[in-house]
């Protein structure tokens, strides 16, 4: 005999809907989470959150399923048949693990509905095969329609789970994804129980080897225990994973990558932080900059520049004291603090280590590399209290120890503030200084020392500033480089010189001095050409004075200028010889028609014995390379006369004349004052 029970609202136990209900969303909230991180997770790392997706996301069905089992009271004696139960364990891992594997793989189309459609079909499949776990003493009749509807069901709410995901339209939609699965999952369970009638027949008896409700308890808690540590365990991993990345963004962000100091804007955060120490500590600044490293990676290649900065730089990492902090803000700058001290003293005894620090020599491929280096310091409270300033100000007192060859560590002084607004007032008006005429050529005799007669003119620029009256070159042409304003300024000279040589009866040489920018101007040998053409001067009466600052900047190029420059006819001297870094090898290495030896060279030449020696050497040099040589800033007979000894060729210098304007120029080379208009004109083509 046949006894019907239904209607399954009335017997469950409503604790324990809650608690699955509870279970159910938190392990879809988990799972949907973990699925959002696989779709973002790098190749390798994909299949392993697949799994640990698939397993959380499978067991949560089971779970819920099993706990709403669990609250479901048929009100006869009752059991699971263990395989079966266990079975649809594994039957919800795989197929959810599948269904998120599909929506994953999917590029375009309606493959992430149809991993939901997957997802839906395995909570059937897990609750069909739960069920067929459920052992009473009669049969269960089941509803088709309503089954039919519970699997529609399950499938419809996957696919929607699934593109809540996949196709999120706001930061809502994650949540609404959790909502959706929580849905399917109880939907499908709910609607499939109501399709559910028990048939008891006394007949059938409960298997005693089946799991009972107190063993099926067990059993969920120790897979709802399982997939909630190991959700948080994954989790933490990549909470770590996430953190780690984090970091090292931070540190590739505040860190300069070749030395791995902190960089500039590591450096202003770290005066912002010591800004709130002030006015109760002390801080102190120091910039330094390393003196011939352009010229080191010049000629040793920038991979034996980079590798010496490296060096520099761990060793003034290396032993910094709590309260010290080193920065690399440029090329070879690099900014150092010290906070927190008592006296000053402190901070010249920290800037005299991190010297002493760059000065030891760099052992780099078989030789040993030497920089100097120049370091200002500043400090707060004494210089002003907002670090940044204090930092600039630092950096104008490195400018000063730059300048000054007995003295490598200069401190902040207010004179210098002074000195660089008028610094910033003149480069102001250099701006405007060729457009207002303020620029004038004067022009110095070289003599052939033989027969003292004259030779040619160095052309040598003069401002007359329209307040400070005559600035110098020494005091403007490094401004006028820094700015870039000397490529005009040069132009203007080079025009000015050879109309002015041009209009000479006697044919005097004339020599022009180029900055290294002229030099590097892509059509700086065509200005040239076309000056020469213009100024009807014979190519052969122009000659370019060139410091070896021209060739150091870029070699290859000043080379193939120099032989452009020289097809012409012009000549090229080499200005300041014994003052740059290698002028030896630059003079094997370029084709100079003469050698210029620097005036320091010269001053007392005949009572200075190391000056004669140099100088004899120099000669020597000349004579076998077929170069000739001329002397610059001889002042007395008694140099004159020992360069006479030593066959020097020629000379320039007070002896034969200071630099004269063009109205004292005439008598020499035979010219009545030119027309100005005609040289105006002739720029103004220009
Ligand atoms: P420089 O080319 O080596 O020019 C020689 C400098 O030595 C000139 O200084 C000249 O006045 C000075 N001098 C000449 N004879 C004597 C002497 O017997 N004793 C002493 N104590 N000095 C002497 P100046 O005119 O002040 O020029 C300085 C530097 O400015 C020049 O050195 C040159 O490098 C640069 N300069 C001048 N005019 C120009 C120009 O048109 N273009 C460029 N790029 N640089 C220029
Ligand atoms: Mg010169
Ligand atoms: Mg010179």
């Amino acid at each position: 005999m046949l006894k019907v029970v239904g209607c399954f609202t009335q017997e469950h136990d409503f604790t324990l809907v809650a608690a699955a209900a509870f279970v159910c969303l938190l392990g879809s909230g988990l799972s949907v989470r973990l699925f959002v991180r696989t779709l973002f997770a790098r190749e390798g790392r994909r299949l392993v959150h697949l799994i640990l997706t698939g397993t959380i996301g499978g067991a949560t069905i089971w779970a819920t399923h099993f706990i709403a089992m669990l609250a479901y009271d048929p009100v006869v004696d009752h059991a699971y048949e263990p395989v079966m139960t266990i079975a649809s364990l594994l039957v919800a891992m795989v197929g959810v693990t599948l269904a998120f594997a599909i929506a994953a793989a999917a590029r375009g189309g309606l493959r992430i509905e149809f991993g939901g459609v997957v997802f839906g079909l395995t909570i059937a499949t897990m609750h069909y095969t739960g069920m067929s776990a459920f052992q009473i003493p009669g049969v269960i009749i089941w509803d088709q329609a309503l089954s039919t509807a519970s699997v529609l069901l399950g499938a419809a709410l996957g696919a929607l789970t699934f593109n809540r995901i996949g196709r999120p339209v706001s930061r809502y939609c994650r949540a609404g994804a959790t909502f959706s699965m929580v849905l399917a999952i109880c939907i499908m369970h709910f609607t499939g129980m109501g399709a559910i009638t028990l048939a008891l027949d006394p007949t059938i008896s409960v298997p005693p080897k089946a799991i009972s409700d107190v063993f099926l308890s067990a059993l969920v808690l120790i897979v709802v225990t399982m997939f909630l540590l190991t959700g948080f365990a994954a989790f933490l991993i990549e909470a770590r994973v996430q953190d780690e990345a984090k970091k090292q963004f931070t540190h590739a962000t505040l860190h300069d990558t070749l030395t791995n100091l902190p960089n500039r804007l590591y450096l202003v955060r770290k005066l912002e932080e010591y800004a709130e120490i002030l006015p109760t500590s002390r801080v102190a600044v120091i910039t330094l900059d390393l003196d011939g490293f352009k010229e080191i990676n010049d000629l040793y290649g920038h991979a034996a520049g980079d590798a010496l900065l490296a060096c520099i730089a761990s060793r003034l990492n290396g032993a910094l004291a709590p309260d010290e902090f080193v920065a690399r803000t440029g090329g070879d700058e690099f900014v150092a603090i010290k906070a927190n001290y008592r006296h000053i003293r402190e901070v010249d005894a920290f800037a005299q280590q991190l010297r002493t620090r760059v000065l030891e020599p760099v052992p780099i491929e078989n030789t040993e590399l030497n920089v100097g280096v120049s370091l200002g310091i500043a400090s707060a409270p004494e210089h002003g209290d907002d670090l940044l300033e204090i930092q600039q100000k630092s950096d104008l007192a490195m400018h000063r120890a730059k300048s000054d060859p007995y003295c490598q560590i200069h401190h902040f002084t207010p004179g210098m503030d002074q000195q660089n607004r008028e610094r910033l007032a003149l480069v102001t008006d250099l701006r405007v200084a060729l457009e207002r005429d303020e620029f004038e050529v004067h022009y110095q005799l070289q003599n052939d020392i033989a027969t003292r007669a004259p030779v040619g003119f160095e052309a040598l620029l003069r401002w007359n500033h329209p307040t400070r009256g005559r600035v110098s070159p020494d005091q403007f042409i490094p401004i006028a480089e820094q700015t870039g304003l000397i490529r005009d300024i040069g132009l203007w000279v080079l025009r000015t010189t050879c109309f002015e040589a041009a209009s000479w009866e006697a044919p005097y040489r004339m020599a022009v001095n180029v900055a290294p920018q002229q030099l590097l101007q892509p059509s700086f040998a065509e200005y040239v050409s076309d000056i020469l053409i213009e100024s009807r001067l014979a190519p052969e009466r122009l000659e370019l004075e060139i410091t070896e600052a021209s060739i150091i900047d870029d070699q290859e190029n000043t080379l193939r200028v120099m032989h452009r420059i020289k097809a012409m006819g012009v000549r090229i001297a080499m200005d300041d010889f014994g003052t740059g870094y290698s002028s030896l090898a630059t003079l094997q290495a370029f084709p100079f028609d003469k050698i210029k030896i620097d005036r320091s060279f010269i001053s007392g030449i005949h009572t200075d014995p190391q000056r004669a020696a140099i100088v004899r050497s120099t000669l020597l040099l000349g004579t076998a390379l077929g170069i000739p040589v001329l002397a610059e800033g001889v002042e007395t007979e008694e140099e004159l006369t020992f360069l006479q000894k030593e066959s020097c060729a020629e000379a320039q210098g007070f002896y034969f004349g200071r630099p004269m304007a063009l109205a004292d120029l005439y008598e020499i080379t035979h010219r009545k004052p030119p027309s100005l208009t005609l040289v105006r004109e002739a720029n103004s083509n220009g």
